[in-house]
């Protein structure tokens, strides 16, 4: 049986059509997480990157005003009701951190979550290019893999670290675990939350990122958690919240949220 949501909790990991793979306006989010009883939404939509990097699966850089907008006309339509909030996906890749800069410095954005999607070239978490890990060390690619973790940390550029342990995502576990560990000091150190993220129990894997025992040893440390679902399509808002929420109180984690890049204790 499900707990029942407790109250005012918000989905602060949510995208938009903008990025050319998810579905339903900004609009349809807000309504689906108002149905569910949640205090507020924050659309983190992927950043644009430059050109060369993955341009398919982002809105483009001349859209990140179309984007600002059609969240701050949700607000408006929401305000009184529920709170709406203005964040980015943003990736770390090596090199890319004066482009990412620029846009952050750019519109008042309340919280930015720091995601590596790439190791190298290759897009891990893409389904298309999934038979990569048939060809790769599993221990290898997650020491490579919490490096560049550590390095988003390490940036300054980033509120959270956004699923921590996304490997994992087509059954591919960590063999080894130490680098994760040594990742969750450095994100402790540069005072970064995690993304709860509630995707992972849709995808083949089937558990939230990041893994129960990471989630201990985040708690452990100090790291706090910010609950998201991922949603590419209205109705994945809020997915599975109240056993998040029930797996970070167990363990003695805390649940926030950030706005003006700060973070605020959630209630
Ligand atoms: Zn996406
Ligand atoms: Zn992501």
């Amino acid at each position: 049986m499900t707990p029942p949501l407790p109250p005012h909790l918000f989905d602060s990991h949510l995208h938009t059509p903008l990025c050319n793979h998810a579905a339903g306006h900004p609009r349809e989010y807000a309504q689906a997480a108002l149905d569910l009883g949640l205090g507020g939404v924050c659309f983190t939509d992927h950043i644009p990157m430059p050109e060369w990097f993955d341009a398919p699966w982002r809105m483009k850089r001349g859209q990140l005003g179309e984007y600002v907008q059609m969240v701050q006309d949700t607000r408006r339509e929401f305000e009184g009701r529920l709170s709406v909030r203005l964040g980015l996906e943003a990736d770390f890749h090596p090199g890319t951190e004066a482009y990412v800069r620029e846009v952050l410095d750019e519109y008042p954005w309340d919280y930015v979550i720091g995601s590596v999607h790439y190791l190298g070239a290759w897009g891990f978490d893409n389904p298309e290019f999934k038979d990569e890990y048939r060809r790769r060390d599993l221990a290898a690619l997650y020491r490579d893999y919490y490096a560049l973790v550590e390095a988003a940390a390490r940036s300054e550029l980033f509120d959270s670290i956004g699923h921590l342990d996304l490997p994992k995502k087509f059954g591919d576990l960590d063999p080894d675990g130490m680098a994760a560990l040594h990742a969750l000091d450095v994100i402790a150190l540069h005072h970064l939350s995690l993304d709860f993220n509630t995707a992972g129990w849709r995808k083949p894997v089937a558990e939230a990122y990041p893994a129960p025992d990471l989630v201990r040893a985040a708690a452990a440390r100090g790291i706090t958690f910010v609950l998201g679902s991922d949603a590419h399509a209205p109705g994945e808002v809020g997915w599975r919240f109240a056993e998040a929420v029930k797996g970070i109180h167990d363990v003695g984690g805390a649940v926030v949220t950030y706005a003006g890049r700060e973070r605020v204790s959630a209630s």
